[in-house]
C-alpha cells in the first residue's frame, strides 16, 4: 500500500509504500469438538477488511492529493487520520472487532521486518 504521513517528518511525509505485514490473535471462549472457529472462517472475515487496502494509495481524508488523485482518475483510499502504522493498526483492529464481530485481543502490524507496531486490548 502507498501513503505518506506528514505528520513524521520529511522522510515519511513523501510519498511511499509498504508492503505491510499483519498478524491477528484472538481469544475464543467456546470450543466444539475441538474446534473454536476454522481458520478459513476467520479468514473469510479478516482478508476483506485487510485487503481493501491492498495495491492502494492510502491518504488523510483532507490530504490536497485527494482533489488532484481525482481529477486524475486515480483510484485510492482515504481515512479519517493520518496514516501511521499505529493509526492503521487500531483502525484495522477495530475494523476486525466491531465489522467483523471477531473476539480480536492483539494486531501486530508491520512496516518492514524491524518496525512494527503491537496494539492489544
Ligand atoms: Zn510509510
Amino acid at each position: 500500500m502507498g501513503h505518506r504521513n506528514k505528520q513524521a517528518g520529511e522522510k515519511c511525509g513523501r510519498l511511499h509504500g509498504h508492503t505491510y505485514d499483519v498478524v491477528c490473535e484472538f481469544k475464543f471462549f467456546k470450543m466444539t469438538d475441538g474446534v473454536t472457529m476454522l481458520f478459513s472462517d476467520i479468514d473469510k472475515i479478516t482478508e476483506p477488511i485487510i485487503k481493501e487496502y491492498d495495491h492502494y494509495f492510502l491518504l488523510k481524508e483532507d490530504d490536497p492529493l485527494v482533489e488532484l488523485l481525482t481529477l486524475a482518475g486515480e483510484k485510492y483510499k482515504t481515512v479519517p487520520f493520518e496514516t501511521s502504522a499505529e493509526n492503521m493498526a487500531i483502525w484495522i483492529f477495530n475494523r476486525i472487532k466491531n465489522e467483523g464481530k471477531l473476539p480480536i485481543t492483539r494486531i501486530e502490524l508491520g512496516e518492514t521486518k524491524t518496525s512494527k507496531i503491537i496494539y492489544e486490548e
